[in-house]
């Protein structure tokens, strides 16, 4: 069942999603070789708890931290921990963030400096997927068009599409109806309309699509071990225009390597 939301559930959800952009902006700063994934993880729970946030993620049917942090061939859900990132390292940083009863999710992979041109080419591809993807979440399209334009575009590179993960609607709930694959055919799929609140989240690997769970129950690495990369935004729909929640701004503003700058 889709939950509409009015524009007062709106806002909540807005003012969740600014803290979130600024706890995105804070664990940017603290991207650098040398860095263990846990410090993060620790920042980002200290500033959303600052922020009379709670983190959506920590204790989310029993996962243990307040993001997400996967590493070159991890797809997704992985684990902060002690592992130190160094140079070449491609790394999502996950969040959520639960404020005044409203979620709201967003993603970004980082290239740390040393990356290769292939791999910044996955990133720029996949960046550039979830807007094309959030330019088809419009009022009287359908979800389908959004998984659409998401695949078309990046298979023509050649990368693999994750099927077992997808967006989703964010509200009172982290996740809500409906899905949001990040694969489709054009007109099909769940009307899309004014007062839906999704989460749009690429998830796009360099190699096959085909990825596999760790026995911790949670981390989901690429079945080839190549690299992954993932962003996502939570956006609204209104009958006339779409609204990015989220913002990556603070994160762009923040960390060192402006990798959006290079050529591809
Ligand atoms: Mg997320
Ligand atoms: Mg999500």
């Amino acid at each position: 069942m889709i939950h509409l939301k009015t524009n007062e559930e709106i806002q909540s959800i807005r003012e969740s999603a600014k803290i979130l952009a600024q706890t995105h902006g804070e664990v940017a700063r603290l991207i650098k070789p040398g860095v263990k994934t846990k410090v993060l993880d620790q920042r980002a729970e200290e500033y959303i708890k600052d922020k009379g946030g709670i983190p959506s993620f920590l204790k989310y049917n029993g996962f243990p931290y307040s993001l997400c942090i996967s590493v070159n061939d991890t797809v997704v859900h992985g684990f902060p921990g002690e592992y130190e990132l160094k140079e070449g390292d491609v790394v999502s940083v996950d969040c959520g963030v639960r404020y005044k009863g409203y979620h709201s999710d967003s993603a970004y992979t980082y290239p740390l400096e040393g990356a290769s041109t292939e791999v910044l080419n996955l990133l720029h591809r996949t960046y550039d997927s979830l807007y094309l993807g959030i330019g088809q979440a419009k009022a009287g399209n359908r979800i389908g068009d959004v998984g659409y334009a998401i695949q078309s575009f990046v298979e023509s590179f050649g990368y693999g599409v994750v099927r077992e993960l997808v967006g989703h609607g964010v509200g009172q709930q982290l996740h809500e109806d409906p899905e949001v694959p990040n694969y489709g055919k054009r007109g099909k799929g769940p009307k899309i309309v004014a007062g839906m609140v999704i989460a749009i989240e690429p998830m796009i690997n360099l190699g096959t699509k085909n990825v596999v769970q760790e026995k911790d129950g949670w981390t989901i690495r690429t079945a080839d071990r190549k690299p992954s990369a993932h962003f996502e935004h939570t956006v609204a729909v209104y009958e006339d225009r779409t609204e990015i929640l989220t913002t990556h701004e603070d994160i762009e503003k923040n960390y060192s390597y402006k990798w959006r700058n290079k050529s591809r």
